[in-house]
């Protein structure tokens, strides 16, 4: 075991803090604070300060499983296990053709992970269908930015601009539990004199730091978009110059918002005509001002339209592409950005290129070596390709992700699991997934391998190997080449991240999503690098090869890109685009059978479906289970006291979780944290009503009826 102390990123969500790894003589490893990353500046949240729990041996797998014939998953070598799994893939191949064959990735894996996994999928098993669970994540926000501005990155700017901003609307983000290091900017921003702003149904612990709060009913703030653009332009705040100069398609959005009166948006939301026209002044008075979105908004069957609201109030402000100004997605997974980039969305390829662009076929392929007409086409969303299993899909393979509990309409989703004819997983511990599996990998952690991530603020990131995994523990890289190599692909597939990460360089050249400029060595010695970060800056006169300038001498560096937009956005003509939107009910709103809405989100000391976090003690005692938040009115009329068993049931299913009853929610609203299985798993209540563009489910909004339970 190596005994320096080795800087290095966090396993969890996409701030990506920074923080130093110490082996101890013991073999356990200390976390500690690294001052030296600007995003956290030393400061971690419980869950990053006991990652390293999860590393140890009575926590994690240690060996591979497979299922016995008496059913159970006994230990068994690595020879057996891969062999089972390309048995069982090549089987599913061989009898129903390439696509019945499914790959599900992770927004927690390494870009070269990622990238590597996209390729598996494409070049070995030739089947269309893979996707992750990132499009539960952030796609709506994704697809609302391609639509605007012709390109998706999280923020378009650091972190580190949101203090000196005028005023910050924060709009469905609870990030003072989601990610509490970087309330820090928040906190600067308003000693600056600048206004925080927070838009959610709940009073949660980032909306107690706003200077406005305000509370609409779920799945409405589209709605609130229209109405405050609907003010702003009635109060003559456009800006038309920016407007005429930077952007297209004001006309239809304007007409649209213009239907929206505050009145009626006050009837739709909850949000008083007073409340809307204060944050039109708070956001328009000063130079600069942002609106940052997080799962609230995006997590809708109108996730993209209601994203498109949020930035038509940016655009028609001449609030974005300016310094200090703009539009911001707070990706929350760990690798949330750099997943979506390099090619296991459905409809990706690496470079966050299409994969019905003829152009982006030939290119990747190139790199790859293979015949662009071999790589499939785009396949289906995460959801409709989990709502699939047993059915068209027949076997799959599942890195990184634990859908039994984080899917919408889980009990739904874990019986098409259960119906696989073969599933394989590779994780770190023994999931709720992993658990149905026929064969389970036990791979390498954070602390155990080298590998690049992209935080949500589009800043590339090396982490960097601390430790040696234990006997008997692979990577997942050593995976994906030993099955490529049983399924006949003997090349192609390195175990080495840096050369993976080199290959993705050339793959994402001249793509969106640009890496060619930056190199492991570059990510080490410049603490990280923003994309889009071509291979050579451009050169002053135009035309010069900057590879071969007289005298030898060495091409210009690209610097990297931590602020995008400032000039032109990524669009044909450098104009933004503004989306005409229109308020529209949720998919499932509430009725007399189901009178209440129920949404649903995360709490400080867990993570995403719980798999790591629950199995770390400090954290489990800070948040051992499951709770239904509601308002004493909603209390009362049900019947029900503090920690009283109360059952929540919807269309899909029924879970069971101890009452909190708190002020801090609306009283026609109930809230589930969902990073549970069992009886209190909230997403058995889920819908999984899609966004139409996005294919986004609606976790944030469902109906659904309270009853109380005897125990
Ligand atoms: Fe890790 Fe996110 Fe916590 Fe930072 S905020 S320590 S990245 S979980």
């Amino acid at each position: 075991m190596q005994s320096t102390v080795t800087p290095t990123h966090c396993p969890y969500c996409a701030l990506q803090c920074g923080m130093n790894l110490t082996p101890a003589p013991d073999g356990t490893v200390e976390v500690s604070e690294r001052t030296d990353f600007p995003v956290n500046r030393g400061a971690l949240c419980g869950k990053g300060r006991t990652a390293a729990a999860v590393l140890a041996p009575g926590v994690r797998l240690t060996s591979p499983l497979v299922r016995d014939e008496g059913g159970a998953l006994v230990p068994a070598s690595w020879d057996e296990a891969l062999d089972r799994i390309a048995a069982g893939l090549g089987r599913t191949r061989a009898e129903h053709g390439p696509d019945a064959v499914g790959v599900f990735g992770g927004g927690g894996l390494t870009n070269e992970k990622a990238y590597t996994l996209g390729k598996f999928a494409r070049v070995v098993l030739g089947t269309s269908q893979i996707d992750y669970n990132g499009r539960f994540c952030m796609s709506s926000a994704a697809a609302a930015g391609i639509k605007a501005f012709g390109l998706d990155r999280g923020l378009p700017f650091p972190l580190e601009d949101i203090p000196k901003s005028g005023c910050v609307i924060l709009v469905g983000s609870n990030l003072a539990e989601t990610m509490p290091p970087s309330l820090r900017f928040f906190t600067e921003l308003k000693e600056n004199g600048g206004t925080l702003i927070v838009i959610d149904p709940r009073r949660t612990k980032t909306a107690e730091q706003a200077d406005l709060h305000l509370a609409p009913r779920p799945g409405t703030d589209l709605a609130l978009a229209l109405g405050l653009l609907h003010l702003v332009i009635a109060e003559g705040r456009v800006d038309e110059e920016y407007v005429r100069e930077r952007t297209a398609g004001w006309e239809d959005a304007r007409a649209a918002a213009m239907a929206h009166w505050p009145e009626y948006v006050e009837r739709i939301t909850g949000v008083s005509v007073p409340q809307l026209r204060e944050t039109v002044r708070l956001f328009c008075e000063p130079e600069s001002a942002m609106v940052l979105t997080a799962r609230g908004p995006e997590q809708q069957s109108k996730g993209t339209d209601t994203v498109g609201a949020w930035i038509n109030l940016c655009l028609a402000t001449g609030r974005a592409g300016r310094p200090l100004s703009g539009y911001g997605c707070l990706t929350g997974q760990g690798n949330g950005q750099g997943g979506r980039e390099h090619g296991q969305k459905a409809d990706q390829l690496p470079g966050y290129r299409k994969l019905d662009d003829p152009a982006a076929r030939a290119h990747v392929a190139g790199v790859w070596g293979v015949d662009p007409d071999s790589l499939p086409g785009p396949g289906r969303s995460a959801y409709e390709l989990l709502d699939a299993l047993g059915t068209d899909i027949r076997s799959l393979l599942l890195m990184a992700s634990n859908p039994v509990v984080s899917a919408p309409r889980a009990a739904h989703i874990e019986e098409r699991i259960r119906s696989l004819d073969f599933l394989a997983v590779c994780d770190v511990v023994l999931s709720e997934t992993a658990v149905l599996a026929d064969v389970v990998l036990p791979v390498t952690q954070w602390a155990e391998e080298t590998g690049t991530t992209t935080n949500l603020e589009g800043r590339v990131l090396l982490r960097r190997r601390a430790i040696s995994p234990p006997e008997g523990i692979r990577s997942d890289l050593e995976v994906l080449h030993e099955l490529a190599a049983r399924l006949g692909v003997e090349k192609g597939f390195p175990t080495d991240p840096e050369e993976v990460f080199e290959e993705l360089r050339r793959a994402s050249a001249g793509g969106a999503a640009d890496y060619s400029g930056i190199t492991y060595r570059r990510l080490a010695e410049e603490n990280g690098v923003f994309w889009p970060c071509p291979a050579e800056a451009e050169v002053e006169t135009p035309g010069e090869d900057a590879g071969a300038r007289p005298g030898g001498e060495a091409p210009a560096v690209h610097p990297g890109t931590p602020r995008l937009f400032l000039d032109r956005f990524a669009t044909p003509d450098g104009r933004a685009r503004f989306v005409p939107v229109s308020h529209r009910a949720t998919a499932e709103e509430p009725d007399e059978e189901y009178p209440v809405l129920l949404t649903t989100g995360r709490v400080v000391a867990q993570y995403q479906s719980g798999a790591q976090t629950r199995r770390v003690a400090e954290l489990n005692s800070a948040a051992p289970g499951p709770f239904v938040e509601l308002h004493p009115r909603l209390a009362a009329r049900l019947g029900a006291a503090e920690g009283d068993p109360v059952a929540v049931v919807s269309r899909r299913g029924r879970a069971v979780a101890p009452a909190r009853i708190t002020n801090a929610i609306r009283p026609d609203t109930v809230f589930m944290p969902f990073h549970w299985p069992g009886e209190g798993r909230a997403n058995t209540l889920t819908n999984p009503a899609l966004d139409p563009t996005s294919r986004m489910p609606e976790f944030k909004a469902c109906a659904v009826r309270l009853e109380t339970v005897e125990r």
